[in-house]
């Protein structure tokens, strides 16, 4: 197949607006949350200390619709509101986050479908997800029912999770990994918050009946972070059994999660070691950083290119905006994983066989 015929979707995270931000002379009022900290070169898109300024967000839209893009859906995994202390926020200012965030991209996207998934920062007070129903679950069920059907409208509001058939034969599965998330209060000692494992399985089960293919989307990822040793992001037990449960599904064509803000891609092996799943982790729409890190990401959106029919991944892309002096928007595309890493497409083996050859070159003694 050449790549012409290929389809594409595209992918956002992290947006996490901060509606306070704007440029001043004094550097530590550059938005309301500030700790006193000064912007490291606050501009009008935004500075590495701080979430993004509505024009940030604005001109990533921007640019998603005038390029060459035309994609066939978004993907959007949650964490609209800002990094602020708890004080700052209600429910009713992150309802209202998300509600200004949902219609930016029905404003931008009247015609496309929208797949969103629930962030950490999408609840107040931020990580406490519940396993029923509350203010916030019934507010994203309404606003994002556009994109939806009733079914996915009803376990959204109900759990914070859906499913539904987006394209003949291909099933979107987007999950509330927020439930598993270790600082969770809610969800401590239960065995399966919200009953989603169980849910899961099924919806899995009757998707391979059907031979349908799926997509699963999420905030918080599986597997480990990639900025600490033999820490996973959700609680270990969770993430055993969320492998567990994918091990068995090569149907699962690929796993697109946010949160760590790092641009990063792993693969799932079954248990004969045979690569089963591509996992993505997108970075993130905010540039933040905290003061220690010593890395931060340009503000990034993510490209796939997709078989039309059996809706394999096979490409990915990696477009990101950079600073410059003039204040313009300027995003720009970094890199084009197949071509960077030299492999034939974003399938599972071609996924295993880069992380091998990562793995051969960190082994490789330093002369
Ligand atoms: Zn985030
Ligand atoms: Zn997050």
């Amino acid at each position: 197949t050449g790549s012409s015929c290929l389809l594409k979707l595209l992918y956002i995270s992290d947006l996490h607006l901060d509606p306070t931000y704007h440029v001043t002379e004094d550097h530590t009022k550059v938005f309301l949350g500030s700790t006193g900290i000064p912007a490291l070169g606050p501009g009008v898109f935004g500075d590495f200390l701080c979430d993004s300024p509505y024009q940030l967000i604005l001109s990533a839209f921007s640019y998603m619709k005038q390029a060459d893009l035309q994609p066939e859906f978004i993907i959007w995994t949650g964490d609209s509101p800002p990094h602020v202390p708890k004080e700052e926020l209600s429910t009713d200012v992150v309802i209202n986050v998300i509600a200004n965030m949902t219609r930016t991209i029905l404003q931008f996207f009247p015609q496309l479908p929208v797949y969103p998934a629930l962030g950490n920062h999408d609840y107040w007070p931020q990580d406490q997800l519940p396993t029923s129903t509350n203010a916030i679950y019934d507010a994203v069920a309404k606003l994002w029912s556009p994109w939806l059907n009733p079914e996915a409208v009803a376990t959204l509001q109900k759990g914070g999770f859906y499913s539904l058939v987006i394209k003949p034969g291909l099933r979107l599965v987007s999950l509330n990994t927020n439930l598993y998330y270790s600082p969770n209060q809610v969800t401590v000692n239960m065995t399966d918050p919200a009953g989603q494992f169980q849910w899961l399985q099924e919806t899995l089960e009757l998707s391979r009946q059907k031979l349908e293919k799926v997509y699963v989307i999420a905030h918080v990822p599986i597997g480990y972070l990639p900025y600490a040793i033999n820490t996973t992001a959700v609680r270990e037990s969770y993430n055993e059994q969320l492998v567990k449960i994918f091990r068995n599904y090569s149907d699962v064509q690929g796993q697109f999660y946010g949160h760590t803000h790092r641009d990063s891609i792993m693969v799932l092996l079954d248990h004969q070691g045979k690569p089963v799943n591509s996992i993505f982790v997108t970075p993130a729409v905010t540039p933040i950083k905290s003061l220690l890190e010593p890395f931060s990401n340009n503000p990034g959106i993510r490209a796939y290119l997709y078989h039309p029919e059996n809706y394999a991944l096979l490409v990915s892309l990696f477009k990101s905006h950079r600073r410059n002096l003039e204040q313009r928007s300027k995003w720009k595309l970094e890199y084009i994983m197949t071509e960077t890493f030299d492999i034939d497409d974003i399938q599972p083996h071609s996924l295993h066989e880069l992380a091998l050859r990562g793995r051969a070159l960190q082994l490789k003694p330093h002369m």
